[in-house]
């Protein structure tokens, strides 16, 4: 399928019926499978044949859709998890231990700072985090000889900055490590971090990817690229026999379009078990088919709403890369040039006080702390998420307490424009 475009693959790739089988990806809601004799069997658990053994480890269903989203990423191979922070977490923890360090760009997702700073922390594993715009030189100096990896996020949740995946991976493989590229608000249809040199992607599939709020999910996508047998010292896991798996050697066994994945999912799921249900990964499905025709929708909708705002005299600054005034216009139009999904953020002349009589007035956008589906969604940080903040506390975090995020959803632009302009005018 990889010769297809992606709206094609989209629809039809990770699952082709026979003669006579359902259209549609079947819901394997089975945890076991069935063996005529142990030896059978046996050959799964040493990893010797493909199949199914148990449904935390692999299922046909979820793996239908990681393939898919394989394909759509342009990568070797992929796993699905039960939620983004899974995918994040796995990620890292496939190449990295107690010991290890771990270079992360300083504006990525909240929830995935706290997973690096304070509990991977409490691992062993180390972070250093640099200004996605700082200098080579600063660059440079973050790495360290037990560095395993660079993470950054393609857009990032809620700072809306453009990350330069092209410099980073450079930068990366200058020092022997892979880059590891969040790509939940561009998803593959935005960009595909594989084609800029990232090496390993992951998903929240929560947002765009499933698209209709309703159901938590990540993935892992392995381009395939890295090769993890050039620094067999630095990627042990990889390069050496496995005790757990009866000395398998993932690079040897599964080359270097498997050895990730295979090793994510036999060590790391196995013992971890993050796993996403059948019926999760099916409405997952559902969504991917629909991606390509609805990232269009969110991107042309949230311009509309973010041009429109940027006009308006109550509104004191409007952050969307695609409006020729910001700061990541040039690195949107080179890694985003279908748009740079639905998300805006803005701040109302009146600061906090005005914000929240703003919020109160908007009818058609519901308050809430999720992003990136089909409903139009929004949030005041001071008075929500951050309401433990004072003011200078808020600044320093980067979330000024006029900032509203504005997620664009699928409805009609003009509608949501209008709603937007009520609320505005009912500020004093
Ligand atoms: C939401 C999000 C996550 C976490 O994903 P969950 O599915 O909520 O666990 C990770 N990264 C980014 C960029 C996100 O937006």
């Amino acid at each position: 399928m990889k010769e297809h475009q992606i709206e094609t693959i989209a629809v039809q790739g990770g699952y082709t019926p026979k003669n006579g089988e359902p259209r549609q990806v079947p819901i394997y809601m089975s945890t076991t499978y069935k063996y005529d004799t142990s030896a059978d069997m046996g050959k799964l658990f040493d990893l010797e044949s493909d199949g199914y053994m148990y449904s935390r480890l692999a299922n046909p269903t979820c793996d239908m859709v990681a393939k898919k989203i394989a394909q759509m990423e342009g990568g070797t191979a992929a796993m699905l998890t039960s939620s983004g922070q899974a995918a994040n977490f796995f990620s890292v923890f496939n190449i990295a231990g107690c010991g290890d360090h771990i270079v992360s760009s300083s504006t990525i997702y909240g929830g995935t700072f706290n997973l690096f700073a304070v509990t991977m922390k409490r691992m062993g594993i180390d972070f250093t985090f640099v200004d996605p715009n700082c200098s080579d030189e600063e660059l440079k100096a973050a790495f360290k000889p037990n560095t395993k990896a660079v993470f950054g996020e393609t857009i990032a949740n809620p700072a809306l900055t453009v990350f330069d995946i092209e410099r980073f991976a450079k930068a990366a493989h200058n020092h022997g490590v892979p880059l590891i590229v969040d790509n939940t608000f561009a998803t593959p249809v935005g960009c595909r971090p594989i084609e800029w040199g990232a090496d390993i992607v992951t998903h929240s599939t929560t947002k765009y990817m499933e698209g209709h709020a309703a159901t938590i999910g990540g993935c892992i996508v392995d381009s395939g690229k890295f090769d993890w047998t050039k620094y067999p010292e630095k990627f042990p896991g990889l390069c050496t026999p496995d005790e757990s798996y009866h000395g398998v050697t993932y690079t040897e066994r599964f080359g270097l379009g498997g050895a990730f994945i295979t090793k994510c999912v036999a060590q790391l799921m196995r013992d971890l078990g993050a796993t996403p249900s059948p019926q999760s990964a099916f409405l997952l499905s559902l969504g991917l088919e629909s991606l390509p025709v609805r990232w269009e929708r969110h991107c042309s909708n949230a311009l509309k709403v973010a041009q429109f705002l940027e006009a308006n005299e109550q509104v004191s600054w409007v952050n969307y890369p695609n409006l020729p005034s910001n700061a990541y216009y040039e690195l949107a139009k080179k890694y985003l040039p279908k748009g740079s999904c639905g998300v805006i953020s803005f701040g109302i002349k009146g600061g906090r006080a005005a914000a929240e009589t703003f919020m109160e007035h908007l009818s058609l956008a519901s308050i809430e702390t999720h992003v990136a589906d089909s409903h139009t969604c929004c949030l005041h940080p001071a008075s929500s998420t951050h309401r433990q903040m004072n003011d200078e506390q808020l600044m320093a975090a980067g979330v000024p307490g006029d900032l509203i995020r504005l997620s664009v959803g699928l409805e009609n632009a003009d509608d949501l424009i209008a709603d937007i302009q009520n609320a505005l005018s009912q500020i004093q």
